[in-house]
């Protein structure tokens, strides 16, 4: 149980971090976890596709680069609840707050805090419970109660709902935005009897949010109460507080975008509870994972995987931000980790979720060939590297526009989810056309040079090398890409494709140049990355990591030095054909000039440690990449969570330990068993039937928890569970 509880005993030391875990949301609307009772300087409310966009200011600007960036907008914060005794605010610290806790539950999805205030001689208590409904998108609650312990008197509460917003501004750190004119403006007031609140505009995509609350007396004697507008909106409320009697008021928002009020009955704070535990325990039946000797871990993955619940969207209508609703990092941006990183999550635990984030994706096909015609292509489609709408807002072409491989992993998902769910009707709508256009680009960007198909001057996964030829994770994707574009083309025929632009499709991967190191049984990154000078690790102080922030990216790139995992993720999504002493010889080779200065690359060593037996290494991965964010590890989840990381936590226990892949459709399981991780079990939903894989010191079991028959390899051993015989033990 306390593994599903992120506790903290007493006031924060870096607040901007608690923040960051303590964010509540429902993938519509996010808010960071400030206190109520003051104002921070790094609070946030943020409401998924509400983006403004600005210019991008270019020293030297060439053709084809993107004019403007989308921005995710941090709207005033509605969360605000002052406590007044005597005339005097109070806030938080350690002068005056004692028997301070704040609790998340991840089985109730509730945020609890309480402490005791101690103002002179007069104690109070404070306990608060809120929550941001995932039945209700548009509705978030705070149930705050104040009990005066040794005294009668006064207490005044006003809530308030603000009408300005500071956006987080860093002009040295690529990561962060670089916006200083303002998002929106008010272009409504509303006063309703008790219900008040603004509409936002924003100037430029003309989008708008409305925000209303509603402050309820629940308990207590109200001797007055007065709504007014003094810079923002505050109900003002003054109680005659009773010694150990409870005051409580309940404070409702409901935020919307573009659309109109809906008309909700009376929501109660207790029925949204309901509503949100009967949310979760399904959320948690889906997605159970146990390391039951490890709680530290277990809390982390746990913790890690109702953060991606709460930031991702559900309608299809956009993605989920690299730092989902937690923060501005990134700028709200979403990028390649969805496909890669997170997408699997959901595509094996709720697939409609990992659908609708692909039609997101097929719905920005026009803009991206648009793109892909600057870019100088005449034909298929260029998915954006970092957007929210669809356009490209990468200002830094090398390691941004240049990564194409975004292509072949949306093209990836897309046969994934086909093998995992057999759903042809998405392949149909959607899916066949998102191969073709992604195959028909990597055509044009490709070229046949002495019987083999390459491709110049991209930038593979790792940032820290750009602008090369033949990144071999590009090609080996883009290679499944064309494959898998021309097998599902001919399967499903309705996209009128003709058979010559087929076979082109086949001749390109079937002579896909893969470079490969014969002599040391290895892969090159690309076609120079083996001839580099390595990076002097030895004489790079450990603040200067990450590296980005300390040399110009000209010194990194002409090192052999990695920002994340390249070949070896390569070795882990495409690399059932590759043997396993070369993938040994990446992983040891990799290894040693990678900083991981990208948290999405933890999880891939750890995975491919544990397919080649270095189950130490795995563990030690593995631990780094689970606590990322609770531990701030990265010393920026400040910023936010990193979406990704958490994703990949998840794929380092079921395709790491694990060790589950597809392989052409078919189910593959290869667990490993460490004394540091210990046992350790999953579920997972294959063509609708739930499968559950629990493995010990002794044992592995495989449980058929939901459907008639499945099939699956433990190995190379085929093994079928049914309804009669719903168990097989290893
Ligand atoms: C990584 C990219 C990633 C981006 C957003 C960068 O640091 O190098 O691979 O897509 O962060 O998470």
């Amino acid at each position: 149980m306390k593994s599903y509880l992120i506790e903290e005993n007493a006031l924060p030391k870096n607040k901007a971090h608690h923040e960051t875990l303590f964010s509540l949301g429902n993938g519509f609307l996010g808010f960071r976890g400030s206190f109520y009772e003051e104002a921070s300087p790094t609070e946030g409310c943020f409401i998924n596709n509400f983006y403004e966009t600005h210019p991008i200011k270019y020293g030297e600007k060439a053709y084809g680069f993107p004019e403007i960036t989308e921005s995710m907008v941090n709207i005033p914060n509605p969360r605000n609840i002052s406590l007044i005794i005597d005339g005097e605010t109070c806030l938080l610290d350690e002068d005056h707050v004692t028997g301070y806790k704040r609790i998340l539950d991840l089985t109730t999805g509730v945020l609890r805090v309480e402490y005791t205030y101690t103002k002179d001689d007069k104690k109070l208590k404070v306990s608060s419970e809120a929550l941001v409904s995932f039945h209700y998108k548009n509705i978030s609650m705070i149930k705050y109660q104040v009990t005066p312990l040794n005294f009668d008197g006064t207490v005044e509460i006003i809530s308030s709902l603000n009408r300005r917003s500071k956006a987080l501004v860093a002009k040295d750190d690529p990561r962060v935005a670089d916006i200083e004119k303002p998002s929106f403006y008010v272009d409504e007031k509303i006063l309703d009897g008790d219900t008040y609140g603004y509409r936002f505009k924003t100037f430029e995509t003309k989008k708008s949010v409305l925000v209303l609350e509603e402050l309820k007396v629940k308990q207590g004697k109200l001797v007055s109460g007065e709504i007014y507008e003094k810079i923002k909106y505050n109900h003002h409320l003054s109680f005659e507080g009773k010694r150990n009697e409870t005051i409580e008021v309940l404070k409702i928002n409901e935020i919307y975008l573009d659309e109109e009020r809906k008309t909700y009955e009376t929501l109660a704070f207790d029925v949204l509870k309901e509503k949100q535990k009967a949310y979760l325990d399904d959320f948690w039946k889906k997605s159970e994972v146990n390391l039951e000797a490890n709680e530290e871990l277990t809390q982390g993955i746990r913790f890690n995987l109702f953060h991606l619940l709460q930031s991702i969207n559900k309608t299809g209508d956009f993605g989920i931000a690299a730092k989902g609703l937690t923060g501005e990092g990134y700028e709200g941006h979403n990028f390649w980790d969805t496909e890669i990183f997170i997408f699997p999550f959901f595509l094996f635990t709720q697939p409609d979720i990992a659908k609708n984030l692909l039609i997101y994706r097929y719905k920005t096909l026009e803009e991206s060939r648009k793109r892909a015609r600057v870019l100088g292509y005449k034909q298929g489609v260029k998915f954006p590297w970092r957007s929210i709408s669809g356009i490209e807002c990468s200002g830094y072409f090398p390691a941004g526009t240049a990564q194409y491989h975004i292509n072949a992993d949306i093209a990836y998902a897309v046969s994934q989810y086909y093998e995992v769910t057999g759903d042809d009707d998405f392949m149909k709508a959607y899916g066949n056309e998102i191969l073709l256009e992604t195959a028909r680009f990597f055509i044009a960007a490709g070229h046949m040079h002495k019987g083999k198909f390459k491709i110049d001057c991209v930038t593979g996964p790792d940032e820290y090398t750009a602008l090369v030829n033949n990144n071999y994770y590009t090609n080996k994707m883009v290679q499944a890409n064309l494959k898998n574009a021309y097998q599902y083309l001919k399967k499903f025929n309705t996209l009128e494709v003709s058979a010559k632009e087929l076979e082109g499709f086949r001749e390109a991967y079937e002579k896909m140049y893969l470079p490969f190191d014969e002599e040391q049984k290895l892969i090159p990154q690309d076609d120079n990355f083996l001839d580099k000078e390595v990076w002097d690790f030895e004489n790079t102080p450990k603040e200067h990591y990450p590296l980005l922030l300390h040399y110009h990216p000209m010194k990194i790139y002409k090192h052999q030095v990695c920002k994340q995992a390249d070949v070896c993720l390569a070795d882990f999504l495409v690399g059932a054909d590759v043997p396993l002493e070369v993938k040994e010889n990446n992983f040891n080779y990799y290894m040693k000039v990678t900083t991981h200065d990208s948290s999405l690359s933890y999880n891939t060593y750890g995975i491919m440690a544990c397919e080649i037996d270095y189950l130490e290494e795995a563990y030690d991965l593995y631990s780094k990449n689970v606590r990322l964010d609770i531990d701030n590890s990265h010393n920026n989840s400040n910023h936010g969570i990193h979406t990704a990381a958490m994703g990949g936590s998840w794929l380092g226990l079921v395709f790491g330990f694990g060790g589950m892949r597809l392989k052409s459709g078919e189910l593959y399981f290869n667990p490993k068993f460490t004394k540091a991780l210990g046992p350790y079990s999953f579920v997972i939903q294959y063509h609708g039937k739930v499968l559950k894989v629990a493995v010990d010191t002794e044992k592995i079991t495989y449980t058929l928890v939901k459907g008639d028959q499945v099939h699956f390899y433990n190995n190379i051993t085929k093994v079928e569970l049914t309804e009669k015989a719903p168990e097989f033990m290893v």
